[in-house]
């Protein structure tokens, strides 16, 4: 499996923010956000082809009991059923964060899916194949079924909102992210959007590993 890279930090986003994880990132990614903050796995893939026994040492060397499967889009990695299986059978938490286009039977306990909004639509060569692929409404209500789930929104305007009102999921799973990988650009998104969660009763998550290390690869 093409694995970019593989750390132990804290979560930074969601549920189960603050927790210490190792992160598996593949590399590969269905999708171009135009924002990517990690195109060294989308863009220009870049990573080494690792043994999924090699990838479950190296993960389980960190003695954390959490771990995150990311990329990139890890639901595309060949093997990517087989590596949850081994972290499970490890004793782990496995959470899988994925943009919810793709379905695998997977061993997870936290879906953490980031459905891509119009703000993620890149111009040029990718911008028909990203907007093609990017809403997959029938994957995206067979992962809210089958496991516990949480909807991630990466939020750039206010004008966003009218699009993530039509996805239709308990708003207690729905957690809204400020766009943006710079700290001052992400306080001032925070503050209104902080007002949005308040007044509609979305559930509001920083970006808690830029806030502490700012826009670096491997924390
Ligand atoms: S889905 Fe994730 S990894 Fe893929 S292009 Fe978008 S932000 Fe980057």
């Amino acid at each position: 499996m093409k694995i970019a890279e593989i750390f132990y930090s804290l979560q930074g986003e969601g549920s189960l923010l603050g927790v210490p994880s190792v992160f598996i990132r593949t590399s590969g990614c269905n999708l171009r956000c135009r924002w990517c903050d990690t195109p060294y796995t989308s863009w220009h893939p870049e990573g080494a082809d690792m043994s999924l026994d090699a990838i479950v040492e190296e993960a389980c060397s960190h003695g954390a009991a959490y771990a995150v499967v990311t990329g990139g889009e890890p639901m595309i990695a060949p093997g990517i059923i087989e590596l949850t299986q081994k972290l499970r059978q490890a004793g782990m938490h496995i959470t899988i964060e994925t943009a919810g286009t793709v379905y695998a039977d997977v061993a997870c306990d936290l879906m953490s899916i980031s459905p891509k909004l119009a703000n993620s639509t890149p111009e040029g060569p990718f911008r028909n194949q990203h907007e093609r692929l990017r809403n997959n409404p029938d994957v995206l209500a067979k992962l809210m079924r089958q496991y516990p789930y949480q909807l991630k929104f990466v939020v750039a305007a206010p004008e966003d909102l009218e699009e993530i009102r039509t996805y239709s999921a308990d708003k207690r799973n729905i957690i809204l992210m400020p766009e943006g990988t710079r700290p001052e650009v992400l306080q001032e998104r925070s503050q209104w959007l902080a007002e949005i969660c308040k007044r509609e009763g979305y559930r509001y998550s920083p970006r808690l590993h830029v806030d502490l290390w700012g826009d670096k690869r491997g924390v």
